[in-house]
């Protein structure tokens, strides 16, 4: 052996004793608070005016790095940690909105909620005690689900998920375009957004079938009156394509990455000069 290398978490090879070891650090993370949260602004493509930003979780582990949310949240929801992580990233989003708000950037933010917070009944409650706590409005909150997390469990979700509309939180449906039959599910949420996934927004400016996917995604959206926001977005290429076809809102690392909330509060105060 030569020296110390970190090794990325992987779920795939490392096996139940390692997953065991990793619940328990993320367990501890959680309640030493260690896990941040970044912020990503969607924009209107035409203007370039931010309307709002989508919270991220992050997690640093000590010994293997950045571990991605992709692995650690569904380890999470397994382990009966997803309410405490879904909790840490809504008060840390609705306080990171105030602040924004409070610097008179007039912004809304973006909270992913998994398959198993769907289906938990004290999800509604939890969101109006943070509302209630940031001194916020329930419209400036938006809940990110996504097809798949409301199927799996569909009558229990749609339970939360009409509680949750009730509140007046607005709800967005995440990673379109990816899950089955999409567009009938479409009619029957109560949902105010689609968010056309990042594998069509990608490969639009250089694939036909990519780029009809996310005209008739924008189009069919607009038909059903809803807000349509493509992810993803990495060049001006893109962004100007989906400008022109009316797209409401784009997010990608175009125009920025994730980052914590004090420099998205710099992008911002960059931006309104
Ligand atoms: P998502 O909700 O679909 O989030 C979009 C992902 O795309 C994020 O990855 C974001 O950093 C990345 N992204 C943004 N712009 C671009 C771009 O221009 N190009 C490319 N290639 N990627 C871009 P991230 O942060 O690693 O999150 C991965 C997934 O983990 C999220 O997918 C979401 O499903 C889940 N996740 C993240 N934070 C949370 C959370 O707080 N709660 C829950 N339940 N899930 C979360
Ligand atoms: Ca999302
Ligand atoms: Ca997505
Ligand atoms: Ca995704």
């Amino acid at each position: 052996q030569t020296g110390q290398t970190l090794s990325a978490y992987d779920p795939a090879t490392d096996g139940a004793s390692a997953r065991l070891r990793m619940t328990g650090d993320l367990r501890d993370a959680i309640a030493a608070g260690l896990l941040e949260v970044h912020y990503q602004p969607k924009v209107d493509p035409v203007t370039g005016d931010p309307l709002g930003a989508e919270a991220l979780v992050r997690w640093e582990h000590p010994a293997h790095g950045r571990v991605s949310p992709e692995e650690f949240v569904p380890l999470a929801e397994h382990t009966g940690l997803i309410r405490p992580l879904t909790a840490l990233v809504l008060d840390a989003a609705l306080t990171a909105c105030a602040g924004w708000r409070h610097l008179g950037h007039d912004l809304g933010v973006a909270v992913n909620l998994s398959a198993r917070s769907l289906t938990d009944p004290g999800l509604p409650a939890q969101v109006r005690a943070a509302l209630t706590a940031a001194g916020l409005p329930p419209d400036v909150l938006t809940l990110e689900i996504t097809e798949t997390a409301v199927m799996s469990d569909l009558r229990r979700s749609s339970g939360v998920l009409r509680e949750l509309r009730g509140l007046g939180v607005r709800l967005s449906v995440d990673d379109f375009g990816t899950g089955q039959s999409s567009l009938a599910y479409l009619k029957q949420l109560p949902v105010h957004e689609v968010k056309i996934d990042k594998s069509f927004v990608m490969g639009m400016a250089d694939d036909r079938a990519d780029a009809a996917i996310v005209r008739a995604t924008i189009d069919l959206g607009h038909a059903l009156g809803l807000r349509v926001v493509a992810e993803g977005v990495e060049d001006l290429t893109t962004q100007s394509l989906l400008a022109g076809w009316g797209c409401d809102l784009v997010q990608g690392y175009h125009v920025s990455r994730p980052v914590p909330a004090p420099a998205l509060s710099q992008w911002l105060a960059a931006r309104s000069t």
